[in-house]
């Protein structure tokens, strides 16, 4: 059992609730705050060179079994990002011809690989197809609220 804290009232009581007892906020639209909950995913993007994993304090970009066709080709494994260290989220929907892509901003982080690599060549860039447009902006959303 984890305790959640409701953002209607400030209330704290257990996940295993319908709803909040205090306001009736359900559970189910509640951001989990607890550390316990922090394991589980809220939403997953499966891109085209990449997966996108968010939690609820950080992302993870997962690019096992993935063939990424970087110019430089050394993404090495997954990539955690915490939420607080990403100050933006590029988002650019993907029409039926073109991938669309979602690029989480660090500061100082993205800066060194200017005019290096492409935007679609970067580490912290993930490229989708059309039918992820939905989860692509639902993560963008969230990460602004989370963080
Ligand atoms: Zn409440």
């Amino acid at each position: 059992m984890a305790l959640i804290i409701c953002p209607e009232c400030g209330k704290e009581f257990s996940d295993k609730a319908p709803s909040c007892p205090n306001c009736g906020c359900p559970t189910h639209n509640i951001v989990y705050s607890s550390r316990d909950s922090f394991s589980d995913i809220l939403l997953s993007l499966k891109g085209v060179n990449g997966q996108v994993e968010l939690y609820h304090n950080k992302i993870v970009i997962r690019r096992k079994g993935f063939i990424a066709k970087m110019g430089s080709g050394l993404f090495k494994g997954d990539k955690e990002i915490f939420l607080d260290q990403i100050s933006a989220v590029q988002l650019k929907k993907a029409s039926a011809l073109i991938s669309g892509y979602i690029q989480f901003t660090i500061p100082g982080g993205n800066e060194k690989l200017k005019g290096i690599f492409e935007a679609t060549d970067d580490e912290n860039t993930v490229m989708f197809r059309k039918d992820q447009n939905k989860v692509a902006e639902e993560i963008k959303n969230m990460i602004y609220q989370l963080r």
